[in-house]
């Protein structure tokens, strides 16, 4: 049953004897590990994910002194150590000792006797196999321990709408000439670049398949977990219409060639190319249903798409026990959205207090990029070089100038969302200011939520089936939770600056390539940066 079960999640073919010293094992290698931390402390509950014999950990890291945000509170848990087994937090506490015993149930996977080690080394957890009712072997387990020094511990921050395959430098151009070397290179660079900002998940809004995804959780390259939507969906002349002035109708784009964007005309298009798209590997649908301001064809205030169009994308999303997130600015727009299904509204500007109500009934979140806010949004070349997109900037500004107010008035679940499409280096400055604007309209406590705990609930929406993540939380720091874990001197909730915001944006210096305030950035249990 229970080796049915692992060869279903995993699809791992076992690999017989390949453990020194547990002969006699071989046959049972679908293991469930328990670690107990002798000294009297409670036995922590079973880890959820059965491990194959070489999953056995040859290290455990446990931070000592550590003040946490675990994602929601108002104030930090102060004095915590932080036990990690494997990819996930597997205990909280004080003091938690550098040794212990560690026992590895085999053949059952239920729980058995904790035998309680008494004078073990010190920083080593001894590990004892057991098989069929009978002890057969031991091992010794290193404990790495990294002294916190009273810094704080916090969830990896999540990045709810990036486009890590869109280099720009601007959409038309990129549909006109990339290939998908440039694209792949630059969606490389961008991943390692966000995770070294600290971002330990990214949602992709359009324009990345499940490619990405997967050379990062190979370990061919660094990157944080990756949610990508596939291609926008959007109808002809819509917001991901990039193609040339005179493209015929009907004529494949060099982005649809890509399967980057899509042009969606009617419900049969949006149930095709929704399909193709959770079949590239999208985790969710991105669909355009209000226009833009530097997009060539679209009024911000278009409404696009039918109600029943909309609810295509929803019902092709559920056959996947998935999720819709829209590109919404109308008020109009957005009922229309959250009565179809919609979960996740993009943007959102003319967020009100009834569309607040509406969310809250529907179980939906809302993400916005603060730099729509911002007096600098008018020195965007694409922006300021081109009459038509000025005009258009100018006139939505107007109208989504209550959006702060409402949103402090009749709060939602937002989360943090930076939209940046161009070079790297650009990125990683608007990356640091959309962390600043978050401190400066909402203050650090909603900020560092946004960025952690809602976060992680948005990408859960992708559900059980397309979630790539399922076996933990994200975005939050608790036993049972994905090791997604960073460590930044001070304390952000007092002083935000330390997770590494950055108060210019178009006239900033270049950034670093990681900020020297987080200290430690820690994915999946594995540490790619530490200088404490
Ligand atoms: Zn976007």
């Amino acid at each position: 049953m229970l080796k049915n079960l692992y060869l279903q999640r995993s699809r791992i073919v076992p690999a017989m004897g390949v453990i020194n010293g547990l002969s006699g094992l071989a046959s049972a290698w679908w293991v469930f590990v328990a670690v107990t931390v002798a000294l009297g402390l409670s036995v922590a509950a079973l880890l959820a994910r059965p491990a194959m014999a070489e999953e056995y950990p040859d290290q455990v890291i446990l931070f000592k002194n550590v003040n946490i945000f675990d994602g929601k509170s108002e104030k930090l848990t102060e004095d915590q150590d932080v036990l990690v087994v494997r990819n996930k937090i597997h205990k909280i506490d004080k003091e938690i000792p550098t040794g212990g015993s560690y026992e590895v149930e085999v053949t059952t996977g239920g729980q058995r006797k904790i035998k309680v080690v008494s004078d073990f080394a010190p920083s080593v957890y001894e590990i004892t196999v057991m098989e069929a009712g009978a002890e057969t072997t031991k091992k010794e387990v290193e404990v790495q321990v990294i002294d916190g020094g009273g810094r704080t511990l916090l969830p990896g921050f999540i990045e709810n709408h990036a486009h890590l395959m869109l280099p720009g430098p601007t959409l038309p151009a990129m549909e006109a000439n990339s290939t998908w070397e440039d694209l792949a290179i630059h969606g490389t660079k961008m991943a390692e670049m966000y995770l070294m900002q600290g971002f330990t998940t990214v949602r992709d809004a359009g324009g990345a398949n499940g490619g990405l995804r997967r050379a990062i959780d190979a370990g061919e390259i660094d990157g944080p977990r990756h949610y990508p939507s596939g291609a926008f969906l959007s109808t002809r002349g819509g917001h991901a219409d990039f193609a040339n002035y005179t493209a015929p109708v009907g004529e494949a784009s060099n982005f649809s060639r890509l399967n980057m964007a899509q042009e969606v005309d009617n419900v049969g298009d949006v149930h095709k190319f929704g399909r193709n798209n959770f079949r590239m590997g999208a985790t969710q649908l991105k669909y355009m249903q209000s226009g833009g301001v530097v997009s060539a064809f679209d009024p911000w205030q278009l409404l696009a798409g039918s109600p029943e169009e909309i609810a295509a994308a929803v019902q092709v999303a559920n056959e996947y026990g998935s999720y819709v997130m829209a590109h919404s600015y109308r008020k109009k727009a957005i009922m229309t959205a959250l009565n179809a299904g919609v979960r996740s509204i993009e943007h959102g500007f003319m967020f009100d207090c009834e569309i607040s109500e509406l969310m809250k009934e529907k179980g939906a979140y809302i993400t916005t990029n603060l730099t729509a806010f911002d007096p600098n949004l008018f020195d965007i070349p694409a922006i300021k070089q081109v009459p038509a997109s000025l005009r258009k900037a100018r006139s939505a500004t107007k109208k989504f100038g209550n959006y702060i107010d409402n949103m402090k008035k009749c709060p939602a679940k937002r989360g943090f969302h930076t939209d940046c499409v161009g070079t790297v280096d650009a990125c990683n400055i608007q990356i640091a200011y959309e962390k600043h604007l978050n401190n400066e309209f909402f203050g650090s406590h909603a900020s560092l939520v946004a960025m952690t705990s809602v976060g992680g609930e948005i990408a859960a929406l992708s559900g059980d089936f397309m979630n790539p993540y399922p076996e933990g939380k994200l975005g939050v720091i608790e036993e049972g939770a994905y090791a997604d874990i960073l460590i930044v001197d001070g304390n952000p909730l007092e002083d935000f600056s330390v997770v590494g915001s950055g108060d210019k944006w178009f006239d900033a210096e270049p950034r670093p390539e990681s900020p020297e305030t987080i200290r430690l950035i820690m994915k999946d249990g594995k540490v790619y940066k530490n200088t404490l």
